[in-house]
């Protein structure tokens, strides 16, 4: 059967086409040009910082904020196992080595507990994951690195417009970084963004993203750059889906609230296990997500695929640890992190989805999930 629903889809509604074709009549298609410093803006203001960088991918900007942090060879860094590899990469890119931390089984995130347990006298810093658009504890995170002397790396790649008691994930860290890929709550096709609280290390990561050229000296390259920039175009598209921003909030959490109702009774009869969602945390709910109680992975690969081919329904599994991937691997076990990489999954979330959509979805999962053996 044909997919009827993707797990995700851009939805470009705004005035994303209206920008770009202004873009491109105005000639400045490359990393200059007037739609770039605007998206930055829109960007800073959602987050409620002074200013933001934006660059070339969610993986660049991860690697820029290392970078400004200081991360160097030697060092360790704390980074939750279950999280999507450009987390990871990008300690590695600096010759650090990312320590994995487990999670908590009921939020998905490496909370503050999870992280403080794999500290070592090597963690110069902790790179927090807001995993699916579900706020971790950032605020005890922040205070955990500073009252031992680290920095504050937070990945918000799927959790803009997520908040704790109203305060923006994104800005409780040293840094934090976004991606705007394709699947993601707003989109630019390739794009990403990062904020630096300190304006020394904002100065550093501006200079690293262009090349490390001096800012008031052109062709004059003190340092090791590289060309993580984003273009006009990408800007263009990004501020038509910025100005949407509570628009594409404001259908996931509704979408988010259409799958609680209708799946609570599968998690009754023990079937499957919905997202705990913690008092003054608000999740993006970039992907709605469930784990199976039991099974483990060939159970959930036979009901993903009884929902694609019977339905239409495309799922996805939750990510592969990274302590099991090649050039992470690590025979230590992390048992929670384990079981939800093997029997949690992702529904489709995305604008337009609609309640009846949903409710289709989720008949499907209730005869599937009670049928499949
Ligand atoms: C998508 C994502 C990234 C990387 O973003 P790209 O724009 O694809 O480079 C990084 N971290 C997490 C957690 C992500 O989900």
């Amino acid at each position: 059967m044909k997919i009827q629903f993707q797990v995700s889809k851009p939805v470009l509604c705004g005035n994303e086409r209206r920008y770009v074709i202004d873009a491109l009549d105005s000639g400045w298609i490359s990393s200059n040009g007037a739609y770039l410093p605007k998206f930055e803006k829109a960007i800073a203001e959602t987050l409620r910082v002074d200013e933001c960088l934006s660059t070339s991918n969610g993986t660049t900007a991860l690697h820029l904020a290392c970078l400004s942090l200081g991360l160097k060879p030697g060092d360790e860094v704390i980074v939750p196992s279950l999280t999507y590899v450009a987390s990871a990469n990008a300690i590695a890119y600096c010759g650090a080595r990312p320590i994995f931390a487990d999670c908590d089984p009921l939020t998905w995130n490496a909370t503050s507990e999870c992280i403080a347990k794999v500290w070592t006298p090597r963690t110069v810093g902790v790179l927090a994951v807001h995993l699916y658009g579900m706020p971790t504890d950032i605020d005890k995170i922040a205070e955990l690195c500073r009252s031992r002397g680290a920095w504050l790396l937070e990945d918000c790649a799927e959790s803009l417009g997520a908040t704790i008691f109203g305060k923006p994930t994104g800005s409780f860290g040293d840094a934090s970084t976004f991606s705007f890929y394709g699947n993601k709550t707003i989109s630019t096709g390739e794009g990403g963004a990062l904020y630096v609280q300190d304006p020394e290390r904002r100065r550093h990561a501006r200079m690293l993203r262009g090349q490390g050229m001096d800012l008031n000296h052109r062709y004059w390259h003190p340092i090791l750059g590289y060309n993580y920039r984003m273009t006009n175009i990408a800007a263009a598209i990004g501020l038509g889906q910025i100005e949407m921003l509570d628009f594409h909030l404001a259908e996931r959490r509704r979408i988010a609230a259409c799958y609680f109702k209708q799946l609570r009774p599968l998690e009754a009869e023990g079937l499957l296990r919905l997202p705990t969602q913690v008092d003054g945390y608000s999740s993006s709910y970039w992907l709605f997500s469930a784990v199976l109680t039991g099974g483990g992975d060939e159970l959930r690969a036979r009901i993903m695929n009884q929902l694609a081919t019977e339905y239409g329904i495309e799922t996805r599994p939750f990510f592969v640890p990274m302590h099991r991937l090649p050039m992470y691997f690590s025979e230590e076990s992390l048992p929670k992190t384990e079981f939800l990489a093997t029997h949690g999954m992702n529904f489709p979330t995305y604008t337009g989805l609609s309640d009846a959509d949903v409710d289709e979805i989720c008949g499907a999962i209730g005869h599937v999930l009670r049928t499949v053996s």
